[in-house]
């Protein structure tokens, strides 16, 4: 893919990461770069998938949460929250072990909804009136309290949702850079914070990763760089293939929902990683596995 090569100021948007450590990486075999003639670095986009791909989360260990009334089935950890109208204490689950995985499922968040799902479902498609409603009220009011709650129900729901599909293994996007007010990051990050607020995500991403861990389904994260501008089915990656909520590829023509096409590549992504290889057989030529769209996949 000769036409596919990337500059270096390109990738080190993609990978917020600046021109020096890739030349370091670049210097090290991390991450290999091809000269050109006049000595220029250029990447190869497929390098970058497979960088990207590896760069997805190790099986996670114990996680932390804050919930109250769990005395008799966990140990109490030494950490506390005092709010104004109640206590909570944290504590360490033991949740079991996690279920065989036999299906897996990408999920792309967004604000027309809240979850879309590699096989096509999407969960959550009333998400966005409820951040309207929130926005609407003057913040602090009594309105904005009862929006907020509102909202935060149905991300509640949503993540029950998800985890009532019959998947064993749930890929999503890895939250950071959040807080990072870089130049880099506002822009990636850009449509999140514009539609559905930093906090809504990071609340809705937590809740996910709870749920998973209660239903002891794997959780597994992936970097989101560019996934929505790509191509699921032939790996072309272009800005304009993306018009708002339509996808269509300029090169192999692949056309539908550009928040489907992101979910695709989210479990693309995982799939071409290092943990996440071993599944990848789960995805390939098996329909009634993980859905037919698994089938598009375009990772090989
Ligand atoms: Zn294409």
């Amino acid at each position: 893919m000769i036409d596919n090569l990337l500059t270096i100021k390109e990738v080190s948007e993609i990978l917020r990461v600046s021109v020096r450590t890739l030349e370091r990486w670049d210097d090290a075999g991390k991450l290999p770069a091809i000269k050109t003639v006049g000595g220029h670095r250029r990447f190869k986009q497929e390098d970058i998938d497979t960088f990207l791909g590896n760069e997805s989360d190790k099986p996670e260990k114990t996680i932390y949460k804050h919930f109250n009334g769990l005395d008799s089935v966990s140990k109490r950890l030494n950490a506390y929250i005092i709010t104004k109208d109640s206590v909570q204490f944290a504590f360490e689950q033991e949740t079991g072990p996690k279920q065989e995985v036999k299906h897996l499922v990408g999920v792309d968040t967004g604000i027309n909804a809240l979850a879309s799902l590699s096989d096509g479902q999407q969960l959550g498609v009333d998400v966005k009136e409820c951040i309207e409603r929130t926005k609407r009220c003057q913040w602090g009011s009594k309105g904005h309290g009862r929006a907020q709650r509102a909202l935060k129900q149905r991300i509640d729901e949503t993540a029950k949702g998800l985890v009532n599909q019959p998947y064993e293994l749930v890929v999503v996007e890895k939250l950071g850079g959040l807080n990072k007010l870089s130049k880099v990051t506002r822009r990636v990050t850009g449509n999140i914070r514009r539609s559905l607020g930093s906090w809504n995500y990071r609340y809705w991403l937590d809740r996910v990763q709870q749920q998973c861990e209660w239903n002891r389904i794997s959780f597994r994260t992936v970097n989101p760089a560019y996934t929505s501008q790509k191509c699921s089915s032939c790996g072309h990656t272009q800005k304009s293939n993306r018009h708002g909520e339509n996808f269509k590829c300029q090169v192999c023509g692949l056309a539908g929902n550009a928040d489907i096409n992101a979910a695709l590549n989210i479990l693309g992504r995982f799939l071409s990683g290092t943990y996440g290889s071993r599944y990848k057989s789960l995805c390939l030529g098996e329909t009634d596995l993980a859905g037919s769209a698994c089938l598009d996949v375009g990772f090989v």
